[in-house]
């Protein structure tokens, strides 16, 4: 069976990735995209040659050649974007974060699950070959206990995306909702265990007009393992990375923060330093990848929608401790 995707939002990660990201399975392919601009919609379909654009979700839902839809409009939006979905029957990839509470993320993943249609959150970062590579270096004893974990995630936010993630807090801006819920998913994954809670401070560095464009963050896991994290807009030439340490050896990855399949990881033990070799594959193709096949029945999409719920819940308890000033437990919904 071939998967016919209606794209929900001409934006810039539909632009600089997807498109061509879906377009490169064998067995997907891109029929429609609703924006709601019609202009740029019809820009848009024209450019990237997709048969279709439409300016009502309904109507894109309605098209029988849509078999799964793709959501990359800003925040706010998704809960009630997925929400019809579901009720028409399609398939849900959601960019993250998944929506702006715990509540309406939850009756999302819940509305796709009694629909019977796959849901999947476009977590990118566990779809690196890097992050898997490291992943497996720690299943493997290597570095022995896990005892800490940093991460590397100040950017400087390109001039074309200084728009929502700047100005406006209710489309689910800030550095916290955009870049926090990337690391929290990263610390899941590579860790494979949830933070019970987190202490964090957010920033106020000159970019964000009405929202915190800088954080930093500490993270408890169930393990004993310790988790820290920088997350900014501001800040161009830190380079992103991850490291993590154990009571045998540690991982040092450096660039591996990037939708690009790029970066180097070097392995330290008493026997010395070696490079970890990684062959690289697109993020974004791995994660449709995964997507299809689970459509098709064979696994679940690289990253659930339970885990874009908990990605969630734990920024949330981030930008509260920041807020508050205080220690954070992150509430996780039952499944
Ligand atoms: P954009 O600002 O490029 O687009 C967001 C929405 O704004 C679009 O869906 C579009 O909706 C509308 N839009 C597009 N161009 C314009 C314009 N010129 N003027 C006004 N509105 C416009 O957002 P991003 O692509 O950066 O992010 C979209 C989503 O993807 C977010 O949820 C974000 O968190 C996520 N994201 C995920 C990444 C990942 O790697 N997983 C990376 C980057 C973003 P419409 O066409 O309906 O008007």
């Amino acid at each position: 069976m071939s998967i016919g995707w209606g794209f929900i939002g001409a934006s810039t990660i539909a632009k600089q990735w997807m498109v061509a990201a879906v377009n490169a399975q064998d067995d997907q392919c891109v029929v429609a995209l609703m924006s709601r601009n019609k202009e740029r919609g019809i820009a848009f379909a024209q450019e990237y040659d997709i048969a279709r654009a439409y300016q009502d979700i309904d109507d894109l839902l309605a098209d029988p050649e849509v078999d799964a839809v793709y959501i990359s409009t800003t925040n706010e939006l998704h809960h009630e974007q997925v929400l019809a979905a579901a009720a028409a029957g399609k398939h849900v990839l959601c960019e993250k974060p998944l929506a702006l509470n715990i509540a309406d993320a939850s009756k999302m993943v819940a509305a796709c699950e009694e629909a019977g249609v796959v849901m999947g959150t476009n977590h990118h970062l566990r779809n690196a070959a890097t992050h898997q590579a490291i992943r497996a270096q720690i299943e493997s004893g290597v570095i022995g206990d896990v005892v800490a974990m940093r991460i590397f995630h100040a950017v400087h936010l390109p001039e074309n995306l200084q728009t929502w993630r700047i100005n406006k807090p209710q489309a689910g801006g800030g550095v916290i909702l955009d870049i926090v819920v990337h690391d929290a998913d990263t610390a899941r994954f590579i860790l494979g265990e949830d933070p019970i809670d987190v202490m964090a401070y957010e920033q106020h560095a000159g970019m964000g007009e009405s929202i915190e464009d800088g954080s930093m963050v500490m993270m408890r896991m169930p393990s004993g393992a310790l988790v820290q994290s920088h997350e900014s807009f501001v800040v161009p030439f830190a380079g992103t990375g991850l490291e993590v340490h154990g009571t045998k050896g540690s991982l040092f990855a450096k660039g591996v923060m990037t939708q690009q399949s790029v970066g180097d990881i070097e392995l330290v033990t008493e026997q010395g330093r070696e490079a970890v070799t990684v062959t690289p594959h697109n993020l974004y193709e791995h994660s449709l990848k995964k997507f299809g096949e689970a459509v098709q029945g064979e696994g679940s999409p690289a990253v659930t929608g339970e885990d874009g719920i908990k990605s969630l819940a734990i920024a949330l308890a981030v930008s509260r401790s920041a807020v508050e000033g205080v220690r954070v437990k992150v509430e996780y919904p039952e499944f």
